[in-house]
């Protein structure tokens, strides 16, 4: 069966610009991932960012087993969803 991109929906995220996925990290590998990024708003284009409105300032990708937010065990959840 072929591996497909999920989102976990965390009642505990409140975070727009926080999401956790499981997604493809590498050329065969797939994990959860904690995604962060920081999008540039109008503070930052008067602080002189060189940008638009709205385009991605940064972003974080990091590795994980469990939501660093409720806690769940996500390494659970893709065993039982396939
Ligand atoms: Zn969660």
């Amino acid at each position: 069966m072929s591996k497909q991109e999920k989102k976990h929906t965390c009642p505990e995220n409140w975070y727009k610009d926080a999401e956790i996925r499981y997604e493809k990290i590498n050329r065969g590998e797939w994990g959860w991932v904690l995604d962060q990024w920081q999008i540039a708003t109008e503070h930052d284009i008067e602080d002189g960012y060189p940008g638009e409105i709205g385009s991605p300032m940064c972003s974080h990708t990091l590795l994980i087993s469990h939501c660093p937010f409720c806690g769940e065990n996500l390494t659970k959840i893709e065993a039982n969803t396939w």
